[in-house]
């Protein structure tokens, strides 16, 4: 059993299936509607129980998931959805022990999936250049995890270059996340900072940016073909006779490529890199 201590963050769910997330401290109250639970309440209760209001209100007392806790926390820039940062771990192939270059760290949303992904074992580093975003992101990052030993934050432009290098200069990286507006000026840097057969990944929201990445990407001769793609994530409602999609969704989100770092030679002039719809004309 997984029982609400102290300090913790949990979430109360409503009928409607709506989220308060509240960290509990004990003597305080949460108010809802003119209702209130003393957080005392829910202390010693454990996750997943039914919880009542001052004047009789039920609501469902939770540890959030990941995606729950990410949707709720305090935002600077826009996070990523849960669909894509689920995507972007099996796209990525970030795995226990992975060492991973990010930027940049925004709300700290896929920071929070790539450290669940790579395990204490594995390690991940964060540029940004804004205080601002890089503050809400640290306490959102410590105020689920604790003290994060394997995660290094650094105040850089991820356009300048990445510096961390291994012994005698080699690549340090094994996989290579970008969540910033000009992916296509990192391809190179992640070229070099990638160890062979590491993996890049960039996440942009337009279509003219996926070009220059994509672009970018074939220019560098330093990856295999690589993959973009988006995903479409739509819920149903299912009631009764009355089974099929949920009226609203989120229809835009960004568009995801990935790449893998390759030995130098197999892809530059490669019939494959010829434009067959051209060719066509
Ligand atoms: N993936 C994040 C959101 C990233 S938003 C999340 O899920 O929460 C994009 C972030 O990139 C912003 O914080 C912005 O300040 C940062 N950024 C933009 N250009 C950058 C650069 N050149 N180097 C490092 N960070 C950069």
């Amino acid at each position: 059993m997984k029982i609400f201590q102290e300090g913790d963050r949990v979430h109360l769910m409503d009928h409607k299936g709506r989220q308060y997330s509240l960290t509990l401290k004990p003597g305080e109250t949460f108010q809802y509607s003119g209702e209130i639970i003393p957080h005392d309440e829910l202390i010693g209760k454990s996750d997943g129980s039914l919880v009542s209001f001052s004047r009789g209100k039920a609501m469902l007392a939770l540890y959030p998931t990941l995606s729950e806790y990410t949707l709720k926390m305090p935002r600077g820039a826009q996070v990523l959805y849960p669909k894509d940062l689920a995507i972007i771990c099996m796209w990525a192939d970030v795995y226990p022990g992975a060492r991973v270059f990010e930027a940049g760290i925004g709300s700290g949303a896929l920071t929070l999936a790539l450290l669940r992904a790579v395990g204490e074992r594995g390690q991940v580093v964060s540029y940004e250049i804004r205080d601002d975003f890089a503050n809400i992101a640290l306490k959102n990052i410590a105020r689920y995890h604790g003290a994060t030993p394997n995660f290094t934050l650094h105040k850089r432009d991820a356009y300048e270059g990445i510096l961390e290098e291994g012994q005698e200069g080699q690549p340090w990286f094994d996989r290579v996340i970008l969540d910033l507006p000009e992916p296509w000026r990192v391809v190179t840097h992640a070229a070099t900072a990638l160890r062979l057969g590491g993996m890049y990944l960039s996440f942009v929201p337009t279509i003219p940016q996926v070009m220059k990445t994509v672009e970018a990407i074939q220019d560098s001769g330093q990856f295999g073909e690589s993959e973009t793609f988006e995903t479409l994530y739509r819920t149903w409602n299912i009631k009764g006779r009355s089974v099929r999609p949920d009226h609203r969704m989120i229809a835009h989100s960004g568009f995801i490529t990935v790449a893998r770092k390759v030995e130098k030679g197999m892809w530059n002039n490669h019939p494959l890199h010829s434009d067959p719809d051209l060719e066509k004309e």
